[in-house]
């Protein structure tokens, strides 16, 4: 299947007040393999605009200079997302409508409609990674990881998690036991950070984390040095990034996170 192509809005509805769930339809997404967490660029058309996709191509790299060759008038805005579920050709994105200002990803679902149409990137097998083998796998995040945290959670009987939303109303029906974290109006993180470091794990577990950066990175921090996980046992990824958009450069803390993972995957590839 080619990772790249249109998709098509179907449905669009509120599962809790600040997310909304829109399905859609595409080519290819009938054929596309199942595994957990799986990851896609949502294009989003400048406004009034149809949306402009480079031409498909199997070498990522060749597809995002093509990306980066349409003219920037033209040129669709990306966003990282995961998928919440799939039917047939059909699959849901979970989109969170967070507080502060909404960048163009959150102010199109907020208006999403039947009818409208993005073009994706992903899912693409190459970034599948196998879930880890430990006795016990520690999930957390923030809302936004809930659509892979749910996708894990369908493959996997060990997880214990920990998932921080803005308020009780903000919980989804997820299978397994979650511990819900509500922020209630305190710090994005510090609830979750909280629940995490005052946690009773059992020995060796691997871990899942994602979210906030700054968040992922305390969390990662402290199940590294306080509680001597290996490394190669986190498995992590900073969703976005406060005050910052998915364009903005990376900053040395993002640089230095990457580099880690990029040893993690060389790791992980050579064993
Ligand atoms: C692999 C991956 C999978 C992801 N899956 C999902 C998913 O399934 N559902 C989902 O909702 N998000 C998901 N995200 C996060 C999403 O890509 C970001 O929240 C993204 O920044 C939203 O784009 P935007 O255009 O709305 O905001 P941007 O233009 O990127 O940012 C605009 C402003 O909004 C702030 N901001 C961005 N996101 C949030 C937030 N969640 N809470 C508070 N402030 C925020 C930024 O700090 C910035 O100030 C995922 C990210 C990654 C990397």
């Amino acid at each position: 299947m080619k990772p790249t192509g249109l998709l098509e809005v179907t449905a669009v509805r509120r599962v809790t007040p600040r997310v909304v769930r829109v399905t859609f339809t595409g080519d290819g997404l009938d054929s596309l393999e199942s595994w957990p967490d799986q990851q896609l660029k949502l294009l989003f058309p400048p406004p009034g605009r149809a949306v402009r996709l480079p031409s498909a191509d199997d070498d990522v790299m060749r597809w995002y200079q093509a990306y980066l060759a349409i003219p920037e008038d033209e040129r669709p805005v990306m966003r990282s997302y995961t998928v919440r579920a799939r039917d047939g050709d059909t699959i849901d994105v979970d989109f969170v409508l967070h507080s502060g200002p909404a960048g163009p990803a959150t102010a199109w679902a907020a208006r999403a409609a039947v009818g409208d149409v993005l073009g994706r990137y992903g899912p693409d097998p190459a970034y599948r990674r196998p879930l880890s083998t430990a006795d016990t796998l520690l999930c957390a995040g923030d809302e936004t990881a809930i659509p892979a945290i749910a996708s894990i959670l369908s493959e996997v009987d060990n997880a214990l998690v920990f998932i921080e939303v803005a308020d009780a109303a903000e919980e989804q029906p997820l299978p397994g036991e979650v511990r819900w974290l509500h922020r209630d109006g305190a710090e994005h993180g510090s609830p979750l950070l909280a629940a995490v470091r005052g946690a009773t794990l059992p020995e060796g577990p691997a871990a899942w984390l994602a979210g906030e950066a700054g968040m992922v990175r305390s969390l990662r921090r402290h199940l590294v040095g306080e509680r001597g996980l290996a490394k190669s046992a986190v498995e992590f990824t900073g969703y976005w990034r406060r005050s910052l958009t998915q364009d903005d450069a990376p900053t040395p803390e993002d640089l230095a996170d990457a580099a880690e993972k990029l040893e993690d995957s060389a790791a992980w590839k050579g064993s």
